[in-house]
């Protein structure tokens, strides 16, 4: 059992009073003893048995101060400190569910890979941290090709199973720094900090290649997806609206070219 900080000052009242208490004895013994030596002069006997009944007052008083701590005041200290322990319990519970529900929030429940919203937040960070640091911000974005018709020829529920292959496809190939992304849809997203428009490209190839060999199986069906790519590379000055915007053209590009290609800014 841990005591508290009200608890230990309770124990040292309760050593005081029984120090005094013991004291209290003493003197009283003594007192009776030194009176029994002085039985001739009457006046002073008189006295110091006054003094021995004040004494033994204060015994009494001490007594009670001494049960009332320990029967009362203590039973008081011990429930406030129990409380206080229950109030922080809740709340340390209270802002782990915080957390919980801010990661749910911000995580895509189909994938388990971030979402739309933490994707915006994080590439309005990473701009700023990296203006900071002069160093180049590279983005991906992704669709899926054809997807509609995956759906309307197998269904839902195997589409539902495409994005989740794909999902893991990016993120075994993404490093620990990349944020990675569903932004809705068929749409995932990649911020690659430290790569410049050549890396990325590579980096993006790569990806490319990677989804075209994922292979889904749907019973005895084996099925395959492809997805088009826009890169940009952040240009040090425009917006994360306006970085977007330029990558989403080159995903558009990728589309009107034939799809299943990277096309970059
Ligand atoms: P494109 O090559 O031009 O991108 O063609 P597409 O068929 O991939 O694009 P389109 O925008 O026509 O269709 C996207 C489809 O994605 C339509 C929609 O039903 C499907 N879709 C969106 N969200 C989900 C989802 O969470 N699960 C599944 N299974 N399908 C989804
Ligand atoms: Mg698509
Ligand atoms: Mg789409």
């Amino acid at each position: 059992m841990r005591f508290h900080k009200a608890e230990h000052a309770f124990f040292v009242f309760i050593f005081v009073i029984l120090a005094a208490g013991v004291v209290t004895l003493h003197a009283y013994g003594l007192l009776e003893s030194t009176a029994a030596q002085m039985e001739d002069v009457a006046e002073a006997r008189q006295n110091i048995s006054y003094l021995g009944t004040l004494l033994f007052a204060v015994g009494v008083l001490l007594a009670t101060a001494f049960f009332f701590g320990v029967l009362f005041i203590y039973p008081l200290i011990r429930g406030q400190v129990r409380e206080e322990g229950k109030l922080r319990a809740m709340t340390a519970t209270l802002s782990a569910r915080s957390v919980t529900l801010e990661q749910a929030a911000l995580t895509d429940g189909l994938t388990g890979m971030q979402n739309r919203r933490f994707f915006d937040d994080a590439l309005r960070e990473y701009i700023a941290e990296f203006r900071r640091i002069g160093k180049p911000v590279g983005l991906m974005i992704l669709d899926l090709d054809h997807f509609k018709s995956i759906n309307d020829t197998h269904g839902h529920d195997v589409g539902d199973d495409v994005l989740r292959a794909v999902a893991d496809c990016l993120k075994s190939m993404t490093r620990y720094h990349d944020v990675v992304a569903r932004l809705g849809g068929e749409e995932f997203a990649v911020v690659a900090p430290n790569m410049d428009e050549e890396l990325l490209r590579k980096f993006a190839e790569r990806i490319r290649k990677g989804v075209a060999n994922l292979t889904i199986l749907n019973g005895n069906v084996r099925l395959k997806v492809t997805t088009s790519v826009g890169l940009a590379v952040w240009d040090t000055s425009e917006t994360a609206e306006a970085f977007y915007r330029r990558a989403d053209k080159q995903l558009y590009e990728a589309k009107r070219q034939g799809r299943n290609r990277v096309c970059a800014a």
